[in-house]
């Protein structure tokens, strides 16, 4: 379970976020929709502890995530969560199937392997020695759902994971990440614009103002 705890936000003398609560349950879809500049994103690198809110907490599970730092942040954050955003962030340097285990702390055997199936599941297997630049935008997103799924995470947090992609790479990489989530027991919370999309969520949030409605 993932939460967050009466969250505010600042930016310089703009307050963002103004007292946003919300809980994650395993297995649950949650679409979270909002105009620009609502603060989606924001919201979404606080629940994945890459930054520290101004008020409030965020929990994964029953660790509070601010109290963490370093590595044992690192740890529990890959156990936790796992991460899409609409520019991939793969490493430029690694190769597919590289980039696909970069959340492993430890590369053993059985999540190379699990890797290795999960890049032929979204049609990776002839790219795994490729560097992303020789990547179509399609197939980076699915290395980024791989790496985001493989460590069998509570909560997927995707934000708009299909932003630049075309309307056939749009379906495909949402049903791959719905599917994959589901079938591994994840959690996914989906920042996007996409009525149709959101309408297919268990729930939708609708960030407005700096506070959360339903
Ligand atoms: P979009 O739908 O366009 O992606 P969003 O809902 O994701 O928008 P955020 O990116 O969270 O919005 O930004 C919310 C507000 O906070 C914006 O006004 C933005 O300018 C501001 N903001 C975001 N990050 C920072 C930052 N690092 N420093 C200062 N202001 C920021
Ligand atoms: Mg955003």
């Amino acid at each position: 379970v993932l939460q967050a705890l009466e969250i505010h936000h600042t930016f310089g003398n703009t307050e963002v976020l103004k007292g946003v609560s919300l809980q994650l349950n395993p297995g649950e879809v949650v679409a979270l929709t909002g105009p620009s500049g609502s603060g989606k994103s924001t919201l979404l690198h606080l629940l994945a502890g890459l930054e520290r809110p101004t008020l409030g907490k965020v929990m994964w599970g029953t660790a509070q995530v601010s109290t963490l730092k370093g590595t044992p942040l690192d740890r529990l954050r890959n156990q936790h969560i796992g991460l899409v955003f609409q520019q991939h962030y793969l490493l430029s340097d690694l190769t597919v199937l590289h980039n696909a285990l970069v959340p492993s702390w430890i590369q053993a055997k059985h999540e190379q392997q699990e890797a290795l199936e999960l890049l032929a599941r979204v049609g990776l297997s002839h790219r795994l020695q490729h560097y992303p630049s020789q990547l179509s935008g399609g197939e980076r997103q699915r290395v980024a759902l791989v790496r985001a799924v493989l460590n069998r995470p509570s909560v997927i947090l995707a934000d708009e994971p299909t932003g630049n992609l075309d309307q056939h790479n749009t379906q495909e990489v949402m049903h791959l990440l719905l599917e994959l989530a589901r079938e591994r027991g994840s959690g996914v919370l989906l920042v996007t614009h996409d009525e149709p999309l959101a309408s297919r969520a268990d729930r939708i949030l609708h960030l407005l103002d700096g506070v959360l409605v339903s």
